[in-house]
């Protein structure tokens, strides 16, 4: 008979959120047998963006335990003896199939049954593949995929395999721009394709996009604007050979990438939850439309309280954040207390090869270029402030320091006003260092 067990709280999902929500609950008090995490994955919580980054150097690559949560934020490193000693379950490997939030009841692809009486969805997203769109010959070996530890450690076999060989990434977002430099790296022969003018369009500006795309080219990377990969051909043993592009090029391929999107995996509750934007419908505190059922993480469209109105947010410092607020305002609930409402301040960032770049608040409005974006400078350091309705609300900084990241951050938030853009321009990073 498939097995059943109750616990008092359930986090679904072993990613990033799951990994600070269970450290909140440690902090705030939990009971030996009370929590439990169910993940897919094989492995404890742990960092995902290492996986694009130090996982994938070819000398002292970072392998788990190295990389659990919550060393990201500078935290405490939580091994599986952590869940051990402190009486959480870890049911790795589990995926659940089936969600009845009205019986509080999940059910695994195995049959086995948990029950629970608080639930945190931390389900996260998945990635977008090019086979959903029937792309011809997508379905060939070595056209990979990253989200999970899985996915990292077949391209890192493929990389090992196919060694000193061709790889064409397709997608020019963190993700392409992330894995082309960690092919590149491993000594590929890199080319990104991706159909925007430039590179990271959702976030960066023309003028952005100017420094990277040179630096990926000074790197030796090379970049095909305007176009999508369309087709697949394979060798006799089914491994990807050539790309078709749409424009009518072929590129020669040992290793294909994909990075074009993600989706929040939010199936399993269709029709049983409100959704906004794509994801879970919560409130300030994370709590979803059925009393007792939290989204947090890349699911959840929760009011963000800067901006005054719902967002959606897939970045690691927001799965964090939302993690602790859930497990507070559940512990706080339950003793008849109340937390402070979520406040978030947007924040992403990304590093490759040598440059690091941070951004904080809304790219929304006119825009400002400071700093020397050229490409060959030595030490670059350049930004850009997003300026609306008269007031700064979003700053991009390649090349930040610690108390120079800090600085845009606090203007991001104090959303200082502007009168006069140009000079803000020639200003460049005094003005936020003044803030
Ligand atoms: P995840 O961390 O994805 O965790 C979701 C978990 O749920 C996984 O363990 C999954 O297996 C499990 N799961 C899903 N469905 C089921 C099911 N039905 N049953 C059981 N388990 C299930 N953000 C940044 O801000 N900066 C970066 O540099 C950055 N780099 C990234 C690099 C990579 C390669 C990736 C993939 C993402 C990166 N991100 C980055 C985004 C960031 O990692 C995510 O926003 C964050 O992980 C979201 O946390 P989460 O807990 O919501 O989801």
């Amino acid at each position: 008979m498939a097995s059943e067990k109750h616990f008092k709280y359930v986090i679904l999902g072993g990613g990033v959120a799951a990994g600070y929500a269970a450290r909140e609950f440690g902090k705030q008090g939990v009971q030996p047998g009370e929590l439990a995490i169910i993940s897919k994955e094989s492995v404890a919580p742990y960092e995902r963006p290492a996986l694009s980054k130090g996982y994938l150097f070819p000398q002292n690559a970072a392998r788990l335990p190295g990389f659990h949560t919550c060393v990201g934020s500078g935290g405490e490193k939580l091994l599986p003896e952590w869940y051990t000693e402190k009486g959480i379950e870890l049911i790795l490997s589990t995926e659940i199939v089936k969600a009845d939030l009205a019986s509080k009841t999940l059910t695994s692809a195995a049959g086995a049954t948990f029950t629970y009486e608080t639930l945190l969805i931390a389900t996260g997203s998945s990635t977008i593949k090019l086979t959903d769109f029937g792309v011809q010959g997508a379905e060939s070996n070595n056209i990979l995929y990253l989200r999970e530890i899985d996915d990292a450690d077949k391209l890192v076999a493929a990389m090992q395999a196919k060694k000193d060989g061709k790889a064409v990434v397709v997608g020019g977002g963190y993700i392409g721009l992330e894995l082309s430099a960690a092919l590149k790296i491993n000594n590929f022969d890199v080319t990104m394709v991706y159909p925007e003018p430039w590179c990271m369009p959702r976030l960066f500006t023309a003028g952005i996009a100017h420094f990277y795309e040179g630096y990926y080219a000074s790197k030796g990377i090379n970049i095909v604007k305007g176009t999508v990969a369309s087709g697949f051909d394979a060798d006799a043993n089914g491994d990807v050979s050539v790309v078709k592009l749409k424009d009518g090029r072929v590129l020669d391929a040992d290793i294909v990438i994909v990075g074009v999107g993600g989706r929040p995996l939010t199936g399993l509750f269709k029709g049983q939850v409100e959704e906004d934007k794509g994801g879970l419908k919560t409130d300030t505190f994370f709590e979803t439309s059925v009393a007792g059922v939290y989204a947090i993480g890349d699911v959840a469209t929760f009011p963000m309280k800067l901006y005054n109105e719902p967002r959606r947010v897939e970045h690691v410092d927001h799965a964090r954040k939302s993690a602790e607020q859930a497990v507070k305002a559940i512990k706080a609930k339950e003793s008849g207390e109340s937390v402070a409402e979520y406040d978030y301040l947007p924040y992403f960032y990304s590093r490759s090869f040598d440059v690091a770049w941070q951004f904080y608040g809304e790219n929304v409005g006119e825009t400002v270029l400071f700093g020397d974006n050229d490409p060959a400078v030595a030490k670059p350091k350049f930004g850009t402030y997003w300026v609306k309705d008269g007031k700064v609300i979003g700053v991009f900084l390649e090349g930040g320091s610690a108390d120079e990241n800090q600085a845009i951050a606090k203007v991001a938030r104090a959303q200082p006003p502007v009168a006069d853009v140009e000079a803000l321009g020639k200003e460049g990073l005094d003005f936020a260092t003044k803030i």
